[in-house]
C-alpha cells in the first residue's frame, strides 16, 4: 500500500458510509495512500460532496439510511464526470447477485463487509490504477473533445466560406446572365477590347456591322475587324482611354460589307477589372447613318434656299431682289468714294418670236446661254443679274460709261456668235440690245436704271444688236 501513497498525492475520495466505525477505518486507510478523503454519512451530503469535490474514487456502502446505495451510485455514474469515477462498494450485501446487480449499476469492485485489510488493500491497489486510467481516458477525451470542437468550428467556418463562394458563383452567374442579355438586346455593337486590341467579347449586332462570323473575331485584332479613320491614330478610343481620359464619343465613316457609306458613333469607356485596373475598352457602337444622312440633306437644302433666294435657277446669275440691294450698296459706295460706277441693261431682241417659233423650252436654253457668256465676260467686282424674263442687268462698279461700253461690246458680239440649233435642220442666232450708262453723283438707283432702260429702248429703236451710251 505504501507504494501507492506518492502515486495517489492529489486524488480526492469520497467514503459514504453510515457506519462510523467502518468511515473511520476506510478514512485513516485511503489517506494513508495519499488521497484527500471525505467523509460522508448520508446520501444527501454524499451528493453535495461529490457535487463540491470532484471525488476520483468512492467508497460506499449499499444499505444508506436515506436511499439505495446501487440508486446514488447510478447518479454518480450518469453525472458529468460519472465514466472516469472509480467506486467501490462495500457492503454486507454480497450474495453473488447482489454483486452482479451492483456490477450493473455502474459499480467497479465489490467488497464484502465485515471489511477485511488485506482484501480492502487489494482492491485499493487495482482501485488506484483504474482512477490513473480513468484520469488518463479523460484526459484523452478532454484533448479528443477539444480537437473535435475544433473541428466543429473548422466545419463551420468551411461551411461559411463555402456558402458566400456558393452566393458569390451565384451573384456571378447572375451578372454573366444580365451581360449576356444586355450583350444581346442593347441597340447597336458592343465590344470588349483588351490593352493588346484583341476582342475579348463582342455581340451579334457587332459581327453584322463588322461583316464577319464570330470564329474570325478570336485570331484577330480589332483594327483588323472593324478598320476605322481612328485606327493607329492618337484618336484611337483604345490609346486616350490608356493615357487615362474616361468617355470618349467619336464618330466615324465606313464602307459597310455591301459598299454603302455608312456612319457610326462610338462612345468608348475603360473596361476594369475587380480591384479598379485598367484591362481595356468597351466600345458600344451606334449606327447613326440616318441621322447624318438627314443632316446632310437638310445642310444642302439650307444652302440650296439661301442660293435660291439670290440665285436665279435657270441662268445662274443674281436675282432681281439681290441686284435691288446690290445697286443701292454701289450707289451708296460711289457716292462716299467718288468712284466710277455703270450699269448696263440687256434685252435678247425678237425673242418673243423665237419663243413664239421653237417654244418656251428652247427660249429658256437661249436665256441660259446669254446667262453663261455673261458670267465669262466679266471680272470678279461685277455683279450680273437677271432682271427679270429676257432682261438682264449688270453693275460694274469703279468702270467708268466708257469703259462699260467694252464690256458690252464684248457681251454682244460673244453672245451675237452663238450658234443655236432649236430643230435638227435649223441654226438661229440670237443678238441682243444693251443699254449702257454711268452714274451720276448724288442720283438714285433707280433713276440710274431707268436712264439705262432708256439707252436699251434707244438701241432698240436704232435697228438692235448694238449698245448705246448715254
Ligand atoms: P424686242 O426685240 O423688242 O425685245 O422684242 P421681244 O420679242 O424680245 O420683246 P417682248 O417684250 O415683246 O417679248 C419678250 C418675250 O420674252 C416674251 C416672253 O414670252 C419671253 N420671256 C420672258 N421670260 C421668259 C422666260 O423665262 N423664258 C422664255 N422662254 N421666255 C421668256
Ligand atoms: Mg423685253
Ligand atoms: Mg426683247
Amino acid at each position: 500500500m505504501t507504494e501507492c501513497a506518492p502515486g495517489n498525492a492529489g486524488f480526492a475520495a469520497l467514503i459514504v458510509e453510515d457506519d462510523q466505525a467502518v468511515c473511520d477505518l476506510l478514512q485513516r486507510i485511503v489517506e494513508s495512500l495519499g488521497y484527500t478523503a471525505v467523509v460522508c454519512t448520508t446520501t444527501a451530503s454524499a451528493i453535495a460532496a461529490f457535487t463540491a469535490g470532484s471525488p476520483h474514487l468512492i467508497l460506499m456502502d449499499w444499505l444508506l439510511p436515506d436511499m439505495d446505495g446501487l440508486e446514488l451510485c447510478r447518479a454518480f455514474r450518469t453525472s458529468e464526470r460519472g465514466k472516469y469515477l472509480t467506486i467501490l462498494m462495500i457492503s454486507g450485501k454480497d450474495s453473488p447477485e447482489d454483486i452482479a446487480t451492483a456490477i450493473a449499476a455502474g459499480v467497479n469492485y465489490f467488497m464484502a463487509k465485515p471489511v477485511e485489510r488485506k482484501v480492502l488493500d487489494i482492491w485499493l491497489s487495482a482501485a488506484a490504477q483504474h482512477v490513473r486510467d480513468c484520469l488518463q481516458r479523460e484526459g484523452a477525451d478532454l484533448a479528443l473533445a477539444k480537437i473535435q470542437e475544433e473541428l466543429v468550428d473548422n466545419n463551420l467556418q468551411l461551411e461559411e466560406a463555402l456558402s458566400r463562394a456558393n452566393a458569390m458563383a451565384m451573384e456571378a452567374e447572375q451578372a454573366y446572365i444580365e451581360i449576356n442579355q444586355i450583350f444581346k438586346t442593347v441597340a447597336g455593337g458592343i465590344i470588349l477590347v483588351d490593352k493588346h486590341c484583341n476582342i475579348l467579347r463582342c455581340n451579334d449586332s457587332f459581327l453584322r456591322m463588322a461583316g464577319v462570323g464570330r470564329e474570325k473575331v478570336h485570331d484577330h485584332k480589332c483594327y483588323e475587324i472593324f478598320h476605322s479613320c481612328l485606327c493607329n491614330t492618337e484618336e484611337c478610343p483604345l490609346r486616350r482611354i490608356r493615357k487615362g481620359e474616361k468617355r470618349i464619343e467619336s464618330e466615324i465613316e465606313k464602307e459597310d460589307p455591301d459598299g454603302r457609306t455608312v456612319y457610326y458613333s462610338i462612345i468608348s469607356t475603360p473596361f476594369k477589372g475587380p480591384s479598379g485596373d485598367l484591362l481595356g475598352v468597351v466600345e458600344h457602337i451606334t449606327d447613326i447613318t440616318e441621322r447624318v444622312k438627314a443632316e446632310k440633306a437638310l445642310a444642302e437644302s439650307e444652302r440650296r434656299y439661301k442660293e435660291l433666294s439670290l440665285i436665279d435657277e435657270l441662268t445662274r446669275l443674281f436675282n432681281k431682289r439681290y441686284f435691288n440691294t446690290h445697286l443701292q450698296l454701289e450707289v451708296e459706295r460711289a457716292n462716299r468714294h467718288g468712284h466710277p460706277l455703270s450699269l448696263l441693261l440687256l434685252d435678247i431682241d425678237n425673242f418673243k418670236h423665237h419663243n413664239d417659233t421653237y417654244g418656251h423650252a428652247d427660249g429658256d436654253r437661249v436665256l441660259a446661254r446669254l446667262g453663261q457668256v455673261i458670267a465669262e465676260s466679266l471680272r470678279v467686282n461685277d455683279v450680273p443679274c437677271r432682271y427679270g424674263g429676257e432682261e438682264f442687268t449688270i453693275i460694274l462698279p469703279v468702270t467708268s460709261g466708257e469703259q462699260a461700253t467694252v464690256v458690252a461690246e464684248r457681251i454682244r458680239t460673244r453672245f451675237a456668235g452663238e450658234i443655236f440649233q432649236p430643230t435638227p435642220q435649223e441654226t438661229v442666232r440670237k443678238t441682243v440690245s444693251i443699254g449702257v450708262t454711268q452714274y451720276r453723283a448724288g442720283e438714285s438707283g433707280q433713276s440710274l436704271l431707268e436712264r439705262a432702260d432708256q439707252n436699251m429702248y434707244e438701241a432698240k429703236q436704232s435697228g438692235k444688236n448694238r449698245y448705246v451710251l448715254k
